[in-house]
């Protein structure tokens, strides 16, 4: 499926992108306010498939990979696991899978949420809370290449 550049997918492209993915009947729903307690988080997740068994959240990005997810964006894999644990309490219903959208590069791609992803995501969770009750600033990261990324790199005392 080709979609114009720079724009984001119509309702039309996305319903023909989650029918490859799908077998079951599904109900499409866009901008979709969604909230996790267990991880104290809430956001609005770009569009959420519903069948009868499962809850698939779609992420739209405007370019993205299977490698790039995989080699330099944690970032983003936190975030979409995130949101599909938000997703699975908002809709009580299983989430196992995502599917990202890459506008530019055109392709559209399955994330598997398996339970070390969701571990993790669990960890992170538990350090930032401990981070704001402790009010004690974390060490920084090891990895320098994460800070080329991260949204503090202005305010932050390393660089
Ligand atoms: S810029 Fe600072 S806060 Fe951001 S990743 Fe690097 S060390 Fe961490």
């Amino acid at each position: 499926m080709r979609f114009a550049k720079t724009a984001t997918p119509t309702l039309v492209e996305l319903v023909e992108i989650v029918k490859n993915f799908i077998e079951e009947e599904f109900t499409l729903l866009f901008e979709v306010p969604v909230e996790s307690r267990s991880l104290g988080v809430w956001g609005k997740v770009d569009a959420v498939a519903i069948t009868k068994s499962e809850a698939i959240p779609i992420e739209i990005k405007l370019t993205t990979s299977p490698e790039k997810l995989k080699r330099f964006a944690i970032h983003h894999v936190v975030q979409i696991v995130a949101y599909a644990l938000a997703v699975e309490e908002t809709f009580r219903l299983p989430v196992r899978r995502v599917l990202v959208v890459s506008v530019e590069g055109n392709t559209v791609f399955q994330f598997t949420v398996n339970p070390s992803f969701r571990e993790y995501v669990y960890r992170l969770s538990r350090e930032l809370r401990r981070v704001v009750e402790d009010e004690k600033i974390p060490s920084p990261t090891p990895s320098r290449r994460r800070c080329r990324a991260c949204f503090y790199r202005k305010f932050c005392s390393r660089l």
